[in-house]
């Protein structure tokens, strides 16, 4: 973000500020009310205080009545204790809705189904990542963005009742005159020395908050470099904790590169720009923002005293009016500084507004898909063609092939060949460049995606676990069948393992969560992965790399229980490892995107010449190699 340099109008700013509010709104109407009921009953009671004692006061250093008294003491201290109350209740209510977890919660939420529901295209690329990131960071280190909306809100009600509240209980301080015998303190109840009171107090107020905000933009104009700092700051913080990365860092002395590299001092040292400011423009607008109100504070002081040397009233309303004054600027000046503010977040406002508003620009479809417990689909890629979003090369080149239903197909290739293109435009992950995929005679296009996507168990080579129990995570759902994922832990060759577990299915994985989870092995991860896949009970089984983590025994395990695994399903094995490969009815090899030979193992190698030969010939002097 340019910061300062990007110019807004104010007509944007309230736009951005109105959006950001009706979306806390919309998503939690609760604490608005709760909120708003508490910032009154706030402010409420410390004018109830304020008053009575000022009643009391007077009253004691008057006439003295004792009835009167008791009876004022009597109100004071119902007033209190009922406020107090209904106060406590109201608080309860607030800060179990707004505690901070659960407002981080609702910003994340939002943010995260955005991701989820956006292409797939633009939730992988770098710009719509670096923007999420950006806008993660400004509101867990600053608190700015939607976010800050609710603390201004809280922040604008508590204002503004307190500027009522102030007005109330200071009307009378201007209307009560000074006694016509107290001399030259007369003058105070001229309309003129009103007046220049309250052009003190409207000038003072606005310029205590226009000098706040100037240093607040200072922060704004280093805006870039306080991210970058924060940003080492982080990654430094925690290179060291237990993940993956510690064992390299302390074998290779990486630490070093935080001495070496540490933008932090730079960014946040005492010859930073931050620090230029603070010393400078910055430092002082806010000390002169401080020192005008208290200024201020001393000159109402003066007013009032004197007016109560004048006799204008008792000397128990001095503090009632003093209270009564001080609250009403702090609430004007609250009030403009508030304005300021949601200027400066109308800025980052606009950047995380640019990544809820990422369209969508792939066709979602509506059709159902029919289904068959014959598990009789029927997918077709015809003349397909591919180019991933910004790039000139073709990833897939006109491919066209049907597969048969039951079949176990292998797709095979060098790295970068595209057989993970090929599924990925299969999953509909991404639309073809040209061609068309019909799952039984139809555009894949036209179908819902979830649809669609029942039909499909997918295994990606970098799959991911979570940390929870074997059997959530086989499920992907906080509730399993139990049996189901026992049978499919067995079809996978997990089950062994999972007898030895503490808890069996319900053993938690990894310790992210708890002290007492298990870690596996990366062979184990990917069995898992295998009867996750199974669990869908999915017409397509794909398989990328399949056993690629696994040891040459586990891998020889898998593929004899291959046919258990894949059972009535068409299987899609992925692999550059052709031996896996071998059982396959057939098999495609892919290179440089094009489908070059279609076959069984056997007949491709009668080719001579020909890739699949070619990969198999430099794979075995590999292994032939490798083994003498
Ligand atoms: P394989 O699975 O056979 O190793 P891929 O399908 O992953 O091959 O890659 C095919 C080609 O597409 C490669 O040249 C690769 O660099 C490119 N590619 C893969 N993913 C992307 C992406 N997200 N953006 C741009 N190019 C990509």
């Amino acid at each position: 973000m340019s910061g300062e340099n990007e110019k807004m109008t104010w007509k944007e700013k309230v736009r951005l500020n109105r959006r950001a509010f009706s979306i806390w709104y919309r998503e939690y109407p609760a604490l608005f009310v709760s909120t708003a009921l508490y910032s009154l009953l706030n402010t409420v009671f410390p004018y109830i205080t304020l008053y009575f004692s000022a009643q009391l006061l007077n009253e004691l250093a008057g006439a003295r009545r004792k009835e009167l008294l008791i009876q004022k003491i009597v109100i004071l201290l119902t007033a209190e204790a009922v406020v107090l109350l209904i106060r406590a209740v109201v608080f309860r209510w607030k800060s179990v809705l707004s505690d901070w977890t659960c407002i981080y919660f609702y910003d994340r939420k939002r943010q995260f189904y955005k991701l989820l529901s956006m292409d797939f295209c633009d939730a992988e690329s770098s710009g719509a990542q670096a923007l999420l990131r950006e806008v993660q960071q400004t509101s867990k280190w600053r608190n700015y963005g939607v976010r800050r909306v609710y603390t201004q809100y809280q922040e604008f009600l508590e204002a503004l009742f307190k500027l009522l509240g102030g007005i109330v209980l200071s009307v009378s301080l201007f209307r009560l005159p000074v006694r016509a015998d107290a001399g030259r303190l007369v003058m105070l109840n001229h309309p003129l020395c009103m007046l220049l009171l309250g052009l003190l107090l409207c000038g003072v107020t606005l310029f205590s908050p226009w000098l706040g905000t100037i240093g607040k933009k200072c922060v704004l104009q280093c805006d870039e470099e306080l991210k970058l700092g924060n940003r080492f700051f982080n990654f430094f913080g925690s290179l060291m904790s237990a993940d993956k990365r510690a064992l390299d860092v302390r074998l290779y002395g990486q630490e070093r590169f935080f001495t070496q590299l540490n933008p932090i001092q730079n960014d946040f040292g005492v010859d930073s720009k931050i620090a230029r400011f603070s010393r400078g423009r910055m430092g002082i607008a806010c000390a002169a923002s401080a020192a005008v109100s208290r200024i201020f504070g001393g000159l109402i002081y003066l007013f009032v005293c004197l007016k109560a040397w004048g006799g204008a009233f008792g000397v128990g309303s001095v503090t009632q009016y003093i209270g009564a004054i001080t609250a009403m600027s702090g609430g004007l000046a609250k009030l403009l500084e508030l304005v300021g503010d949601a200027g400066i977040n109308a800025f980052y406002l606009k950047r995380e507004f640019l990544f809820l508003d990422i369209p969508n620009r792939m066709y979602q479809g509506s059709l159902t898909v029919e289904k068959r417990s014959d598990k009789n689909y029927e997918v077709e890629f015809r003349n397909v063609s591919f180019r991933y979003p910004g790039t000139e090369v073709y990833a897939l080149k006109n491919i066209s092939l049907k597969f048969k239903v039951g079949e176990r197909l292998a797709l095979v290739g060098q790295n970068g060949s595209g057989k993970t293109t090929f599924i990925k435009l299969l999953c509909r992950l991404y639309d073809p460049t040209e061609g068309e995929i019909l799952l039984n005679g139809i555009d894949i296009r036209k179908y819902d995606y979830q649809e669609y996507m029942s039909v499909f168990s997918v295994v990606f080579q970098d799959f991911q676990l979570l940390a929870y129990s074997v059997g959530q995570n086989i499920a992907a759902c906080a509730v399993y069948d139990q049996e189901r994922a026992e049978s499919c832990c067995k079809k996978a060759g997990f089950w062994e393992r999972v007898a030895t577990m503490p808890e069996g299915l319900d053993t938690i994985l990894y310790k992210n969560l708890t002290e007492d989870g298990v870690e596996i092995s990366g062979g184990e991860e990917q069995k898992i992965a295998i009867a996750r896949a199974m669990y869908r009970e999915s017409a397509f089984l794909i398989l990328d790399e399949p056993t690629a983590a696994l040891d040459p025994i586990a891998e020889y395990e898998i593929y004899t229980r291959l046919n258990q695994i894949v059972e009535d399903r068409t299987a899609i094995y992925i692999s550059h490892r052709l031996s896996s490969c071998r059982f396959c009815d057939e098999i495609i090899v892919f290179h440089e995107g094009s489908m070059v030979q279609q076959g069984s193992h056997e007949a491709l190698l009668m080719q001579e010449g020909g890739k699949y030969s070619e990969l198999w010939n430099a794979q075995a002097q590999y292994y032939v190699s490798d083994a003498s």
